[in-house]
């Protein structure tokens, strides 16, 4: 039969010799390499793929395509010749799967329904031509059972008690166990189970039970679980899976059939090497769900050595083919072996690099394939430390995974008892219910930061991950008290204040206890400690070679000399954001209180040149930690309200004063300031630039220590390069007037010190506005660096402390975005204005050096985005920067079109 095919309507099926391994989008995984296996001439069942475009079809308009079922017959036809049998025959029935394939493997998440064909009528004629009763019937009773779970909706219970109370009656634990007539019976009470749930028989025509099975396929792309997996996995919903009609073979035939899964290297490790496990007189779904014990590949040799030197040929072969590991689906048909699957296999972090690293040693890839086949997610994974998964544990409860890593610890619920213990020896978790600047030193202290409140962008997160600590944010379900400094988990446990608790920043769990911790050793070689190893070893040559490849230039964070040797140590080329804000915390405090309350000039330069040596003596630790690298110091952003006491504990202060009798003066003008600077928003109030316009010789104070200390160096025949930055600039105008001010303070302090000074200065684009007058702002800075968190903020209109927690599950669950745009940059929309920003502020300086410094700048993605739209560099976390030097690499490979990218 021809199939009614008009020339215009596409093409729904394809035979496997007519595809091949680059054809996933259409084929899915599965189809596609079944193809390139056929091809290659490997021993495939034949078979043929119906595409992922009759799934989308099917999905948005509730009916496969037309033509469909026409070309599925046509094919099927061709299936039947080439096996010389018919589906359903009653003597000697064609048996097909059905199974499902989607572009990205998802493991376990859709359906398969195998042994399509058989009937009351068709198992009689397996039984006489395979000679085997047994078979026949289990082969029956798993097609009722597969197709009952997964075209009729029956739960699958119903049919595994069933099994299970013929193998108790018979008082046995194995299937095997089970014959012919237990098997006959079995089929007989499955048909009843399949009666009353549906009401209906069990369908005996093999078309309308292939028809059933390939609808049922479809629909399972949409099945909570399905959904959720691709949620997890940023695995776009509107792919569709494709499904794959391929002619049974039986690896429950007997003893000498069998089925099993190969790895050609270690998965785990990325050890050279055969792995698998096999198990005799099987069906493939038996080994994947576990419900019998397997034995290791290598036992094969001695159950089969025909088919055990065939599989190794072939593994060789596919490997070869596929020049990377394959993993690899088997069965064995009374000796004759198949291959069912195989694809790119999944692996670890630390498989990855070491398999990369091996196949450049082997001649069969090069570094720039390398650099493309590891992922800074990866790194990321392997760079911190991580706890040990066979321990036995008791979990809390789970938050945000915030900054990963494996942190143990004694619960403390202040940053004063963190500090105090710490120094004391005592590794702490510092437990809040949000952090804020005052936090920092409690933060310093912990081994890892725990909050109920607050996303991804909150403090504690923003803070942690620049610090490379581990936290775990907005575990909403744990209720913390900090006032009576204990916790409480939703089952009723309680944490007080020294119970030990582990966080894992990688998953947001949090347990109860210590939970044992293994180091990273990939830290140590970035901290240049002498560390050895295959692994080191691989990630060593291909970062090296990443460094050598990549366009962008990476920087870091970092606000402390520390932390910006750290970030030196680690690859960074200099520092794209050092906020100054911290500088002015703990015991600087009192002196920003002068500042704001000073009623006169006098008393608010006094409280200017207090300030002064200190932020110069900041500022020679940073410079002098960046000897010879960029250094963009921001000047201070946050709302002067934050350097001020908290409303509420000013206010019981001043209450139990009057109780007293007593009046403190001070408290009452802080008093009076805090209520004056209050702000309904400060996110977008008195902060910034607008800090600087407003109060007078604030960020000259800050430019003259950065000038002075600079001069300082240069006269210790140092080498500083210290950049200025003005933070969250709408209009060119407001960075004209601050940029006079500063150039002024540069001049003078060049003719005081006698020291020619060239320092750039610049601006934040965080507000659309600056991005979209970039061509104005342009005329006033020297360099531009996205700050994309407050741009985010802005675009979106999100407040960055709040809607994580408050609604983003919603936002991913009913798909406005795959990902929080506070992690990944949101291309269309905030990319969209960092790319009018560049290609503005270009059009005025052709020279204007552009960077990126919010947290996107560590985020592989992004990173990816900022390449393309010609960054100059990104800035990101200390921790973040291999991570980013990886990423600008592979952006860089895969814009010269090498082979596959993110
Ligand atoms: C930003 O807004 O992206 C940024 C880097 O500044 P901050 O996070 O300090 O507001
Ligand atoms: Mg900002």
């Amino acid at each position: 039969m021809e199939a009614a095919m008009t020339d215009d309507s596409p093409k729904y099926v394809y035979d496997f010799s007519e595809g091949n391994k680059d054809l996933k989008d259409l084929l899915g995984g599965k189809g596609a390499n079944l193809a390139e296996m056929t091809n290659l001439g490997l021993p495939v069942p034949p078979g043929f793929t119906i595409t992922t475009e009759a799934c989308t079809v099917y999905l948005e308009t509730g009916s496969t395509p037309e033509s469909l079922d026409d070309e599925v017959a046509t094919h099927l036809d061709a299936l039947e010749k080439a096996r010389g049998k018919k589906l359903g025959d009653p003597n000697d029935p064609l048996l097909v799967s059905v199974r499902s394939g989607a572009k990205f493997s998802m493991p376990g998440m859709m359906e398969t329904v195998l042994n399509v064909g058989l009937n009351d009528q068709s198992v009689e004629g397996l039984a006489r031509q395979a000679d085997n009763e047994r078979f026949a019937w289990d082969s029956y009773r798993r097609l009722i059972q597969m197709f009952g779970k997964t075209v009729q909706d029956i739960e699958g219970e119903a049919f595994e008690d069933a099994i299970e109370e013929i193998k108790r009656e018979k008082g046995t634990q194995n299937d095997l166990d089970l014959d012919a007539d237990d098997l006959r019976h079995l089929v007989d009470v499955y048909k009843g189970i399949v009666r009353e749930h549906t009401g209906e028989d069990f369908p005996q025509d093999p078309r309308e039970q292939m028809t059933a099975a390939i609808n049922a396929v479809f629909d399972s792309w949409n099945s909570d679980r399905a959904v959720l997996y691709r949620r997890q996995e940023r695995i776009p919903a509107d792919l569709g899976t494709a499904v794959n009609v391929v002619a049974m073979v039986f690896g429950n035939m007997g003893m000498d059939s069998g089925t099993g899964v190969a790895f050609t290297r270690d998965p785990g490790t990325g050890e050279q090497g055969v792995y698998g496990d096999y198990l005799q007189n099987a069906q493939g779904e038996d080994v994947v769900a576990g419900i019998r014990n397997t034995v290791p590949l290598q036992d094969l040799e001695k159950i089969d050595k025909t088919s055990y030197d065939r599989l190794m040929e072939i593994m060789a072969t596919l490997e070869g083919h596929y020049r990377d590991l394959c993993d690899i689906e088997f069965t064995i048909e009374a000796g004759q072996l198949w291959m069912l699957q195989t694809r790119v296999g999944k692996r670890t972090a630390a498989a990855a690099f070491r398999i990369a690293s091996q196949l450049v040693d082997e001649g069969v890839i090069d570094l720039d394939e390398a650099v493309q086949r590891v992922t800074g997610d990866q790194l990321v994974h392997l760079m911190f430390p991580q706890f040990d998964t066979s321990a036995k544990v008791q979990q809390l409860g789970r938050g945000m995974s915030a900054s990963p890593g494996a942190a143990v610890g004694k619960a403390v619920f202040d940053s004063y008892t963190a500090v105090k213990w710490s120094r004391s020896g005592e590794d702490v978790i510092l437990v809040r219910r949000e952090t804020n600047p005052d936090d920092l030193n409690g933060m310093i202290a912990a081994k890892g930061i725990l909050t109920s409140r607050g996303g991804k962008t909150s403090h504690a997160a923003v803070v942690a991950r620049g610090m490379g600590k581990t936290c775990v944010c907005g575990a909403e379900e744990l209720q913390v008290n900090t006032k009576r400094r204990f916790l409480t988990a939703p089952d009723g446990t309680e944490v007080h204040e020294g119970d030990v608790i582990s966080i894992d920043g990688s998953t947001g769990r949090v347990y109860l206890g210590e939970v044992p911790v293994v180091d990273s050793p990939v830290v140590e070689y970035f901290e240049g400690v002498e560390s050895s190893g295959d692994l080191v070893h691989a990630v060593d040559r291909i970062m090296k070679h990443a460094d050598e490849k990549r366009r962008l230039g990476v920087r870091a964070n970092a606000d402390t000399a520390e932390d910006a040797e750290r970030a030196r140590r680690f690859g960074a080329e200099g520092i794209g954001l050092c906020r100054t804000e911290h500088m002015f915390l703990g015991e600087r405090r009192q002196h920003v209180e002068r500042l704001i309350l000073a009623e006169d000039d006098e008393q608010r330069d006094a409280a200017l040149e207090a300030l002064l040596p200190l932020q110069r003596w900041d500022f020679l630790q940073l410079l002098t930690a960046m000897d010879g690298l960029p250094t963009t110091i921001r000047l201070l952003d946050p709302p002067l309200h934050e350097f001020l006491p908290n409303i509420t504990e000013l206010s019981v202060r001043v209450a139990l004063a009057e109780s007293r009798g007593e009046k403190n003066e001070n408290d009452l003008r802080l008093m009076q300031a805090v209520h004056r600077l209050h702000e309904s928003n400060p996110m977008l109030g008195l902060r910034g630039v607008r800090l600087g316009l407003v109060v007078p010789g604030l960020f000259n104070l800050q430019v003259r220590a950065i000038a002075e200390a600079a001069a300082q160096l240069v006269k210790l025949h140092k080498n500083p390069k210290p950049e200025i930055m003005i933070p969250l600039v709408g209009s060119v105008q407001e960075l004209e007037i601050i940029r006079a001010d500063a150039e002024q303070v540069l001049q003078e302090v060049a003719e005081e010190t006698g020291e020619e000074l060239n320092i750039l200065i610049g601006t934040m684009i965080e507000l659309p506005r600056a991005a979209l007058t970039a061509d104005q702002i342009a005329e006033s800075a020297e360099f531009f660096s996205f700050g994309t968190n407050d741009l985010t903020q802005t675009t979106w209109g999100f407040s960055r402390d709040d809607v994580e927690a408050a609604f983003f599950s919603t936002y991913l669950e009913v798909g406005i975005f795959g990902v929080s745009p506070f992690e990944t940059i949101d291309v269309d929309g905030v990319g969209e204005l960092v790319r009018i920003g560049t290609d503005k502020g270009r059009a005025t300086r052709p020279d204007l050096k552009v960077g990126v410094c919010g947290e996107h700048g560590g985020d592989p993605d992004s990173v990816h985005f900022f390449n393309q739209v010609g960054l100059d560099y990104v800035s990101c976390s200390p921790f973040r920067v291999p991570v980013a030097r990886l990423e600008a690499a592979r952006a860089t490979v895969a814009q010269e079109g090498s082979s596959d990218s993110r």
